[in-house]
């Protein structure tokens, strides 16, 4: 089913994103993952590309474990170290496995890069209007609440990501945020530009007191004061850590719902039981 569709209706969704093992041993583990995951019943299920396209054929492995699951996958596809002909390939091998969602990014850019030639790619948008071409696929863009930090302001963020939602973008899913008043900022300023697709808001349940500095690092997302209380308190004991990770991940989809953000995306990090946690913690609500 197309992503588009499952969007469409003004409905509470929660989906999950799982990404690949490094090695080909590790992928029926993950595969064991994804079933686990899909009896929570997810609205659909992403999984990752790793950087620099070196595992492409485990993100395709993955969407069709996904499907064969019963729930409708969504493929991360960047394209920044790839050529045109690369990209051919790829997307024929995700249509084999039964994939008509993809998620377009650039990817980031490894440190000492050169831009090769023509045939590579410079920025998302070249890839969007790739796979638009190619035909079948409701794509996916990545958008930055908190701005990309190769941005050097918002007003230039935005206009570059009115310009990718303006190559065929179906929908936008935000980098993790720990601060909903951020999130909805951003929503009212894409809606002031004009962005008028719909925004799944990405949340990353900060469940062990390592994962947090490393998702700040990754994300450049700020974390609210409230939050390092908690990790002060909690941080050296996994389990009430754990738990207290989950609740504030819940509260803060409450939150969001409350001031009506329907589509939510949870950055599982693999844990079927945390996925599972919050869903349980939003059972009335998803089906409301
Ligand atoms: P773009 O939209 O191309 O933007 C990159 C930068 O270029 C921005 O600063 C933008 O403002 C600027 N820009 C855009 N167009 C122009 C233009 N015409 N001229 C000048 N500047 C321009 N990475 C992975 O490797 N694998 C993944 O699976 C993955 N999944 C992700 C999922 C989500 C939801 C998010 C938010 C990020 C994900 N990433 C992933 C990380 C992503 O690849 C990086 O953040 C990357 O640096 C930017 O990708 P993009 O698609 O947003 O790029």
């Amino acid at each position: 089913m197309k992503i588009s569709e499952i969007l469409k209706n003004n409905k509470v969704t929660v989906s999950f994103e799982v990404f690949p093992p490094k090695e080909w041993g590790k992928l029926e583990h993950t595969r064991a993952i994804v079933s686990e995951m899909a009896k929570s019943n997810p609205a659909f299920m992403s999984v990752t590309y790793g950087a620099a396209g070196t595992t492409a054929g485990f993100t395709s492995e993955l969407a069709g474990a996904i499907k064969e699951s019963g729930v409708t996958p969504l493929s991360h596809l960047t394209c920044l170290t790839s050529t045109k002909d690369k990209i051919d390939s790829v997307l024929d091998d995700f249509a084999a496995h039964g994939v008509e969602n993809i998620l377009a990014l650039r990817g980031d850019i490894p440190e000492g890069f050169v831009f090769p030639d023509e045939q590579h790619f410079h920025y998302a948008y070249e890839l969007i209007n790739t796979i638009r071409e190619k035909g079948g696929f409701c794509i996916g863009g990545a958008c930055y609440p908190e701005i990309h930090p190769e941005s050097k302001n918002r007003v230039e963020d935005l206009a570059h990501l009115k310009e990718k939602v303006d190559c065929g973008l179906d929908f936008l899913t935000t980098q993790m945020f720990f601060d909903n008043e951020i999130f909805l900022n951003f929503k009212e300023d894409c809606a002031i530009k004009g962005i008028d697709v719909p925004i799944v808001a990405g949340i990353m349940p900060i469940t062990n007191a390592n994962q947090i500095k490393r998702s700040i690092e990754l994300s450049n997302s700020s974390v609210p004061k409230k939050f390092f209380k908690i990790m002060e308190r909690f941080g050296g004991n996994p389990d009430s850590m754990k738990q207290a990770g989950i609740i504030y991940a819940t509260e803060q989809i409450i939150d969001l719902m409350a001031n009506g953000q329907n589509n939510i995306h949870i950055y599982t990090m693999n844990k079927p039981e945390v996925a599972d946690a919050i869903m349980k913690g939003l059972s009335h609500i998803i089906n409301e």
